[in-house]
């Protein structure tokens, strides 16, 4: 393959659309797996990772099914199903081993510029809470993936773990903890300046920010024609690309539609906003140190579960508590308000009429969140900081999550949580979809994008794709002692070992 520029005309190999994490983690993968392959890239914002990659859009939990609770349910019976805590677990390993090799191989000269250890906690109170935080320690602790996990209700305990919160505490709740110190915080933006930093050093590889994708096309010639805006100069250009990846975060969807492969028939988006209140007082955030995690209100989307977390950004701790949802029609955080109108059309106004039925308890959470006032915030920040002040927090907007939504045989249409690829039946053009656990799991979707778009390279690869995730076509749940091993190894190379 070869990159060719005339004029305002070109081509490439490879044509990534979007300087989020996603497009960063896959370009990095190409360059590893194919140096001669050609790339550009197309930023439509100043610079890379100003949307829902940057550290202030996001709460940089390193999601490994830790704390977060919505991954383990309860079921009718009683017990706690950890199936989907085993396999969010795995899939951060995967991006653990990736960031190593990073580290290893120095495209990334300090990995501590993104990543750093915080005690991962989930907190609960009232007794049913308590009762299935006990179980859900009890199932998970059992388990490799989950080792050093530790529980407590005894409020001496709990003060020293996490004082912020006890601090302040009418006595007599019945309160319960896990604690497990394996747990990170990562600062995604970082992270994705880094890679994209390391692609544009790379030779054949153009990173073209303040130019946006207007629309594509596959042609006759078997190639995607990739219309692009200069905003700076305010011209236009059409680039010729064997594979195309639309790694656009909220912008993702109008783009696929336009696209017009089957496979994005049917999909629509439901956008839904955040919000953070963050902390001004040093004083307040030295005294904590950890990720702690509550139980979702009744209706609450998933990603919804309120967070007490310590961030390390720039090597300066922070504090954030949220997130608060809310609504907007955009698809991104500078985005337009006709993102979600225009992205309805005849294929999907089915489904997205079913789900608007079907999720009343959704609708109705997200008009709560979104008529909250100033108290309500405090307050609901007050059940884990019992004695926050309104002048030590600021509210911050952080990115826009845009939710799949399906058609569905029986129900018309589904609203999805999950982060889903959606790739044409060629390989040729593959976009990721959806927002949880998002950033995180970077690595292993996009292992996942080619395998669905380069099937035909894999064997080719395979060495260098160990070389890069040695648990690459396995299990870590089915091979314990691997899964040991690389834990450790991980967590010398990135540094994780000092708290
Ligand atoms: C409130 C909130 C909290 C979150 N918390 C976490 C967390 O704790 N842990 C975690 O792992 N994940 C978290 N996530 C999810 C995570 O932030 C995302 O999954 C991840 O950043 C998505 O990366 P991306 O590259 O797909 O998108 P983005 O980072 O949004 O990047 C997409 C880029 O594409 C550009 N673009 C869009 N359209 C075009 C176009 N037409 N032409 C050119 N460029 C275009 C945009 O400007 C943008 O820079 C959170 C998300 C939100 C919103």
């Amino acid at each position: 393959m070869s990159s060719i520029t005339t004029g305002t005309a070109s081509s490439a190999d490879v044509v990534l659309i979007g300087g989020g994490v996603m497009s960063a983690t896959l370009g990095a993968f190409l360059r590893q797996l194919q140096p001669d392959w050609s790339i550009s890239i197309f930023e439509r914002l100043d610079n890379v990772a100003e949307e829902s990659s940057d550290a202030w859009n996001n709460a940089g939990t390193g999601h490994s099914a830790l704390c977060e609770l919505n991954y383990t349910p309860q079921q009718a019976d009683g017990h706690v199903d950890i199936s989907k805590a085993v396999v969010v677990n795995e899939a951060f390993q995967v991006s653990r081993q990736f960031w190593s090799y990073l580290a290893e191989t120095g495209i990334v000269a300090n990995p501590r510029d993104f990543i750093t250890p915080v005690p991962h906690m989930s907190f609960v109170w009232g007794e049913a809470n308590t009762e299935f935080l006990r179980k859900r320690y009890e199932a998970l602790s059992q388990h490799p993936l989950f080792e050093g996990m530790e529980y407590s209700e005894d409020p001496a305990q709990l003060a020293q773990w996490m004082p912020l919160v006890m601090k302040a505490r009418k006595p007599g709740q019945k309160l319960a903890v896990t604690r497990s110190l394996n747990g990170t915080d990562v600062n995604f933006g970082a992270l994705t300046r880094l890679l994209f930093g390391y692609l544009a050093s790379t030779p054949a590889c153009t990173l073209h920010t303040r130019h946006e994708v207007l629309d594509l096309k596959k042609e006759p010639d078997g190639l995607w024609h990739v219309k692009v805006q200069d905003l700076r100069q305010n011209t236009q250009r059409t680039v010729k690309a064997k594979f195309v990846f639309v790694g656009g975060g909220g912008g993702a969807l109008p783009l696929l539609q336009k696209s017009g492969i089957p496979e994005a028939r049917g999909v629509g988006g439901f956008p839904v906003s955040g919000q953070f209140l963050r902390c001004k007082n040093p004083d307040i955030i030295s005294q904590h140190h950890a990720k702690v995690y509550g139980k979702a209100s009744v209706g609450a989307p998933p990603m919804s579960v309120p967070h007490l977390d310590t961030r390390v950004i720039n090597g300066q701790r922070a504090l954030l508590f949220g997130p608060y949802a809310g609504f907007s029609t955009r698809f991104l955080k500078q985005g337009s308000l006709m993102d979600l109108p225009k992205s309805i059309n005849g294929g999907n106004l089915g489904a997205m009429l079913a789900v608007a039925k079907d999720n009343w308890p959704l609708t109705r959470y997200l008009i709560q969140q979104v008529m909250q006032s100033n108290d309500e915030r405090m307050n609901a920040l007050r059940d884990f900081v019992p004695d926050a002040k309104p002048e030590d927090w600021e509210l911050v907007t952080a990115g826009q999550r845009v939710q799949v939504i399906k058609k569905d045989a029986k129900k018309g249409g589904v609203l999805q949580f999950g982060t889903e690829v959606v790739a044409s039946k060629d390989g040729s053009i593959a976009a990721l979809l959806g927002a949880s656990p998002g950033a995180s799991t970077a690595a292993p979707i996009m292992l996942t994008v080619l395998e669905k778009c380069f099937g035909s390279k894999l064997a080719e690869w395979e060495p260098k794709l160990k070389a890069m995730v040695p648990s690459y076509g396995q299990k870590l749940s089915d091979n314990l002692d691997l899964c040991k091993t690389l834990r450790d190894k991980t967590t010398q190379t990135l540094k994780l070992q000092d708290l």
